[in-house]
């Protein structure tokens, strides 16, 4: 999947030939440093990532294990992010969650990926299109939810995503669902009005968790927007989405360590079952080939 960092780790690690060898030490950092940028790794991140390796391999003694040792801890830590870790239901009924994201990041198919998630888990789901903004999108989850059969809420007459969203929560409440997967208006770009009318159904909703899906393909701009999401509405955990595309492997270092919310999913390809638990041991152990 990531082969070119991959390549670039190892070639990193031979530098190191002979132990407590400092020079060699700085050429190993050097060529990760390189590696990590090159994958989108963001500057801070590598920065301090580069720091703390260098750290912890001198305080272990200099040579391949412990370069590689460090290596890995230091991956893993940073993906650990404090907070949620892949699908957490709320005490009460529904576990209402916003899906956001920017258009074609992936959200709607997320949704039904989530869906078919829960649904294999025995939950009794029911998604919402409120997605009023591309006009495909009610129709593709409707095309989603019957090929997953979950059940969906939608109202092709009703324009205003806040008035569907709490007719979908009503309806999950009184029918009692275990969760309510909202699908809402996707953006070309950040865009002012959306983002109000975002907070609005977030306002009215009063949902359990957030949820970004983030484009893994979009390299920086994935966690350049992440943040804005963040700072405007809120966001409770990352989904990214993509993932099998993604040549670089960076992005998710990057939104772990620059956005600071929990990476919760990730995407694997365009099927229903392609969805997995972020788990940062696994993403290190691809990381390193
Ligand atoms: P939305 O505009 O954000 O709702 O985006 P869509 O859900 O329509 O997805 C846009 C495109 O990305 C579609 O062709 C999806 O099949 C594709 N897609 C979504 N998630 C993944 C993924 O994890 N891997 C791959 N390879 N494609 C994905």
């Amino acid at each position: 999947m990531f082969d070119s960092i991959t390549g670039s780790i190892r070639n990193a690690v031979n530098k190191i030939r002979h132990q407590d060898d400092v020079a060699a030490l700085t050429k190993a950092t050097a060529e990760l440093k390189k590696a990590l940028l090159k994958a989108d790794v963001h500057h801070k991140t590598t920065k301090e990532l580069i720091a703390s390796i260098e750290l912890q391999t001198k305080n272990s003694g200099i040579g391949q294990d412990s370069f590689l040792r460090a290596l890995k801890s230091e991956l893993t830590n940073l993906l650990t992010t404090s907070g949620n870790q892949g699908f957490v239901f709320s005490s009460t009924p529904p576990t209402t969650i916003l899906m956001t994201g920017l258009q074609g990041s992936g959200k709607t198919t997320t949704t039904g990926k989530l869906a078919n998630y829960l649904k294999i888990r025995k939950k009794k789901v029911l998604v919402a299109a409120c997605d009023l903004q591309r006009l495909a999108a009610v129709e593709q989850l409707k095309q989603i939810a019957a090929q997953i059969e979950v059940d969906i809420y939608f109202d092709d007459n009703e324009k205003d995503p806040i008035k569907l969203a709490l007719a979908a929560k009503e309806k999950a409440i009184k029918e009692h669902y275990d969760v309510l997967l909202i699908d809402t208006a996707g953006r070309l770009a950040i865009d002012e009005e959306l983002m109000l009318q975002l907070k609005n159904v977030k306002d009215a909703i009063n949902p359990s968790e957030i949820f970004y899906v983030a484009d893994a393909l979009t390299g920086h701009d994935a966690t350049k927007t992440a943040t804005t999401f963040k700072e405007k509405i809120g966001i409770d955990g990352v989904i990214l989405s993509k993932y099998d595309g993604d040549t670089k492997g960076g992005v998710a270092l990057s939104i772990a360590n620059q956005v600071e919310v929990p990476l919760r999913f990730i995407g694997t390809g365009e099927k229903m079952p392609d969805l997995e638990v972020f788990i940062p041991d696994r993403i290190v152990s691809r990381l390193l080939g």
